[in-house]
């Protein structure tokens, strides 16, 4: 059966990636838990979406001084103990609005934002809690752009969770990345013993210097399956809903896959934010699962996804 990654915990309830998100996703019965890392001043890794803190947290009132000149906030420019400071906020865009605005009030609860390793020890104890296996599911952000800034997340995010106990391939825990230089780095140089999922955008987006276009093809799909165990697409790769009478069709990406023998886990299925070719959001999942056959997926709403799975 397809696994239920949490995607930045329940994050259709609670403001992304805070501990209260990662346990009421537990309670929800996710079977992985997704964690972004990005660096601080002092070299701590932090579960945060990316590297900015405007846009999820009070930053800009606490801090009013401490802004780049593009205007925006930045993780790397703090310190653990200031950012312990803060408070955090669902998603705003940049006028103040909120992205969802029918989730979690922005501006407002009493959230923090965790480290990673006060993240991986509530994995633990709320496993020890509960007799559950709930997985771990770490993206490393923006690895080029840290490694200017002066930090390498891969090596400090490696030794954290052997600290934390994982071992390899059959612990709970996928690492991913957009950045396909850093999956195989991960792999070849730094010897990385958990499963890795290479995530494909869309190069429009900037976040990584791969092509992702060249990375969808055949050729650039068993290049990633030299290295990686999985792939983690955008939900619009795998479907194609333009070409036949709006209804969707599958497209070679999730053949390519599976001839490659890589886990399939897209994402983001939001309840929210439902893409065009589906009614509702029952019928993507379900379209998902049961066309493109998925192997997990990265979702908002976790407790919507696992009542879907049991039926
Ligand atoms: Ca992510």
């Amino acid at each position: 059966m397809a696994v239920v990654i949490a995607h930045r915990g329940a994050s259709g309830y609670l403001p992304e990636h805070t501990l209260a998100a990662k346990r009421l996703a537990f309670e929800m019965g996710a079977d992985y838990l997704e964690q972004d890392i990005v660096a601080s001043r002092d070299g701590e890794l932090l579960v945060l979406h990316d590297v900015h803190l405007d846009r999820i947290s009070n930053v800009a009132e606490k801090y009013p001084e401490r802004c780049r000149e593009d205007g925006r906030y930045y993780a790397r420019d703090f310190d653990l103990d200031e950012i312990r400071q803060l408070s955090a906020w669902e998603r705003m865009r940049a006028d103040g609005t909120a992205v969802y605005p029918d989730r979690y009030p922005v501006r407002s609860g009493d959230f923090g934002i965790p480290t990673l390793a006060e993240e991986l020890a509530l994995v633990r104890e709320l496993n020890e809690a509960h007799g559950r296996d709930v997985g771990v599911y770490p993206e490393i952000k923006r690895p080029a752009w840290h490694k200017e800034e002066g930090v390498d997340i891969a090596p400090l995010l490696l030794a954290e969770l052997r600290t934390a106990g994982y071992e390899g391939k059959d612990d709970p825990v996928f690492v991913q990345c957009f950045d396909a230089g850093e999956v195989r780095r991960l792999r070849l140089e730094l010897d990385c013993p958990f499963r890795l999922v290479q995530l494909i955008g869309n190069n429009s987006w900037l976040e990584s210097a791969t092509d992702y276009d060249a990375l969808r093809t055949p050729e650039g799909i068993a290049e990633v399956a030299a290295v990686a165990d999985g792939i983690g697409p955008h939900l619009s790769h795998l479907v194609d809903v333009e070409n036949v009478d709006g209804i969707p069709t599958v497209t070679d990406l999730a053949t390519l896959a599976r001839d490659n023998e890589l886990v399939l886990h897209p994402y983001t299925f939001r309840a929210d934010d439902v893409p065009p070719g589906f009614a509702t959001f029952d019928d993507l999942v379900q379209f998902f699962v049961q066309e493109v056959g998925v192997d997990g997926l990265f979702t908002d709403f976790p407790d919507r996804v696992v009542s879907l799975l049991k039926v």
